[in-house]
């Protein structure tokens, strides 16, 4: 099979099938090549139904996963959106498809230089990735329509919540190093809306605000 019907049965059966419903959504992922976005090895499972290492201990996230954050941030088109884990750079080429202006960090030196790199060749121009701490956010473009963590935190970082705009709303897998709760924060005349919406696994956001290194 082609990456063209591999792509078309992952958006048929892994998100159609479950439940993601965004026309613009599903658009994106049928698309955006993510077999570009793993090491050569991998290319013939980049489409499989479950998350992929990318090196150093980190991951791809499942395709499903990647859609339904997405999905739960309701995008129009005109937001502006921080990412905190860039990792393959796949969910920020999703978001730049989908939004204004993304900006993403990752701590990671190489996969930052890797991600932009591919950025670069894809002629995507909307994304500005640093290399850094993504747990205190990033303070000089905020407030952020959406803010999306793609690593998982013990509690929700504070400048998260501070650097977010009203009516905008934060994803992110909160709880402990082996499960945890996909949570949506929204906020709404200033006050913090908080719901659980799946059990998920992720790896660690490490940081002052999140995980201390020496925690896993
Ligand atoms: N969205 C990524 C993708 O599509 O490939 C998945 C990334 S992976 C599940 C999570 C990433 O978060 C890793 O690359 C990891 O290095 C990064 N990370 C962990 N803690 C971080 C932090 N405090 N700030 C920025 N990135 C962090």
């Amino acid at each position: 099979m082609n990456f063209i019907d591999k792509r078309k049965q992952m958006v048929q059966i892994q998100l159609i099938g479950r439940g993601i419903k965004n026309e613009r959504v599903l658009a994106v992922f049928s698309e955006l090549p993510r077999h570009e976005f793993v090491a050569v090895e991998l290319i013939n499972s980049a489409y499989d139904d479950c998350p992929l290492p990318i090196g150093a201990g980190q991951t791809i996230s499942q395709p499903y996963m990647v859609a339904l954050m997405t999905e739960l941030l309701e995008f129009k088109g005109n937001e502006t959106v921080l990412e905190l884990g860039t990792g393959s750079g796949y969910q920020t080429a999703i978001l730049a498809a989908l939004v204004k202006q993304v900006y993403t960090i990752e701590r990671i030196e190489h996969l930052s230089v890797q991600a932009q790199a591919r950025f670069k060749l894809m002629g995507i121009n909307n994304i500005r990735a640093y290399i850094g701490d993504g747990t205190l956010g990033l303070a000089q473009f905020q407030p952020y329509d959406a803010i999306i963590a793609t690593a998982a935190a013990p509690q929700v970082p504070m400048p998260l919540l501070e650097q977010l705009k009203d009516n905008g709303k934060l994803i992110i897998p909160i709880g402990d190093k082996s499960l945890q709760t996909l949570t949506l924060f929204e906020k709404k005349n200033n006050q913090i809306f908080k719901t659980g919406k799946c059990g998920c696994v992720f790896v660690p956001l490490i940081g002052e605000k999140g995980w201390q290194s020496d925690d896993y």
